[in-house]
């Protein structure tokens, strides 16, 4: 039996104001009192909102995260960038790392994605690594290499003190905002390759690693993600934006 803890996050994207997120965190709380809560919870608005974020959930279990963080730092002429120390400055307890989205829109490569990871790590941030193989890469029987491809990107900069500080989520490309979320048969094999990668370059510590599920998550299909022995809790964007269908997700997980 694992005992690692769940983790749910919920990745807000480019979606809610400071007021719309205060009066989010007010009503998640409120559905669900901290005690009932068996797993870690996060929320990752806007970096706009950050601040108002963690104010607002002070006093709860509710954990705030970044979606993205400079690969640059802790300051300098980067016009544009967030740097890991400022988020670790406003209460961030870690920020999403590569992002599909980011690889996609933002031209964000492996070795980027390594970098950031390592600047979350030295802010002492926990990342949450993305890594998801595109429908192409599916059907063209790549998804075992791709994500082996950019694990190794990050696990080549580890230090055997960063093995425990550090979060990996699969989220395969065709199943973020589709509707269409990965069968549990494929969540589990990639979440299995993924440990497997892990323990043959680190041993032991493959067992405390926890690995989230990311891809058309919500409060109907969480459990059947859950029940699986590799997979540790879920990214979830859309099904994150309602404080009281997140709560129910939670508590489904
Ligand atoms: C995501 O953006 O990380 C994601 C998993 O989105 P959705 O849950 O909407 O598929």
């Amino acid at each position: 039996m694992s005992s690692r803890r769940p983790f749910i996050v919920g990745n807000w994207k480019m979606h809610k104001t400071v007021a719309e997120t205060v009066g989010y965190v007010a009503e998640f709380a409120s559905h669900l009192p901290s005690s009932s809560s068996g797993c870690d919870m996060a929320i990752a608005p806007p970096f706009t909102a950050l601040s108002s974020a963690v104010a607002a959930a002070h006093g709860t279990t509710l954990q705030v995260f970044a979606q993205n963080v400079a690969a640059e730092g802790p300051s300098g002429a980067f016009t544009g960038e967030v740097s890991a120390a400022m988020l670790k400055e406003v209460g961030c307890q870690g920020v999403i790392v590569g992002h599909s989205e980011r690889r996609r829109y933002y031209g964000e490569t492996d070795a980027v994605v390594a970098m950031k990871t390592r600047r979350a790590l030295d802010a002492q941030l926990l990342p949450i690594v993305c890594l998801g193989e595109t429908l192409a890469e599916r059907e063209s029987g790549a998804a075992l290499e791709v994500i082996a491809r950019q694990l190794r990107a990050i696990t080549d900069t580890l230090t055997d003190a960063d093995v425990h500080r550090i979060v990996i989520a699969y989220e395969p490309v065709w199943a973020i905002g589709t509707g269409q979320a990965a069968t549990p048969d494929i969540a589990q094999q990639m979440h299995r390759h993924i440990r497997a990668i892990w323990e043959a370059t680190f041993g032991a510590s493959a067992d405390t690693l926890r690995i989230l599920y990311g891809g058309s998550v919500t409060a109907d299909n969480i459990a059947e993600f859950t029940a699986l022995s590799d997979v540790d809790g879920a990214l979830v964007g859309g099904a994150s934006l309602s404080p009281s269908g997140f709560a129910n997700l939670v508590r489904g997980a």
